[in-house]
């Protein structure tokens, strides 16, 4: 299995707009971020999670050739602005895309696009086929995932179990249903979004995760969906020997 962070950033990038860097050091590539996503691929199957704005461009710098479906956490702006880009996807590659969200997510997505829901989409595209998520199995681009869902702000963020690998984004707390899903994971790719200083901000801290991960066996842990306000260097430095932290590009084998 091969998982390429396509994003390691927080909702507004880094640098944010306005070349707004943070403490993140601007001479270090890899503290250049780009909203969050990864791509999953096993077995000949890819499967693309989350669509944020910057998805045109983390498709093309890592020549992504084509994908089966499209696995959305949750209604952010950051996790579902680029899913207006999906329609022409359909045209270019020649055939449907399924995509799974939750109700939650599909509600937002019928609001803030609903021309994507009225029947016009590309000709001859095959179309977006939509699937709603809820906490139990599903087969995705024919990749079999135990999703559950984590606290996040108001609303849930669904995350994923799928064979050794476990994904989880946007959460400030792992209900007991949602930790049994991670324990024995080889790799854990999780959102620290506030590096090591707590807020109260719907997000995570490093000593937040150690807390909520005490009991668990988790082989090896990278931390992504980073706010500026994280530098690369820093956090690393600070981090046991089996936790690293995510940057664009970066593949994981698992
Ligand atoms: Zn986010
Ligand atoms: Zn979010």
């Amino acid at each position: 299995m091969k998982v390429t962070v396509l994003g390691s950033g927080s909702a507004y990038g880094t640098p944010m707009i306005f070349n707004s860097w943070g403490d993140a050091d601007a001479s270090d590539s890899r503290n250049r971020r780009q909203r969050a996503s990864i791509f999953l691929e096993d077995e000949g199957k890819r499967l693309l999670v989350d669509a944020g704005p910057d998805l045109r461009e983390q498709i093309n710098r890592e020549n992504i050739a084509d994908f089966d479906a499209v696995f959305l956490t949750h209604p952010h702006y950051d996790h579902i602005g680029g899913v207006p880009e999906l329609p022409r996807a359909c045209k270019i590659l020649g055939h449907q895309i399924d995509i799974y969200a939750s109700d939650l997510t599909m509600d937002e997505l019928k609001k803030c696009y609903a021309y994507l829901f009225s029947g016009i989409g590309e000709p001859d595209s095959g179309g977006l086929v939509w699937h709603v998520l809820k906490d139990e199995p599903v087969t995705a681009a024919g990749l079999e995932l135990d999703v559950f869902s984590v606290p996040h702000h108001h609303l849930q963020s669904n995350g994923f179990r799928y064979k050794n690998f476990a994904y989880v984004t946007d959460w400030q707390g792992l209900p007991e249903y949602a930790a049994a899903r991670l324990d024995g994971a080889d790799l854990l790719l999780a959102e620290c979004n506030n590096g090591m200083t707590p807020a109260q901000n719907g997000h995570s801290s490093w000593p937040e995760i150690v807390d909520r991960l005490k009991g668990l066996k988790i082989g090896r842990i990278v931390l992504t969906h980073l706010s500026a306000r994280v530098d690369y260097r820093t956090l690393q430095e600070q981090l046991p020997e089996n936790v690293r932290v995510a940057y664009d590009g970066m593949v994981l084998e698992v």
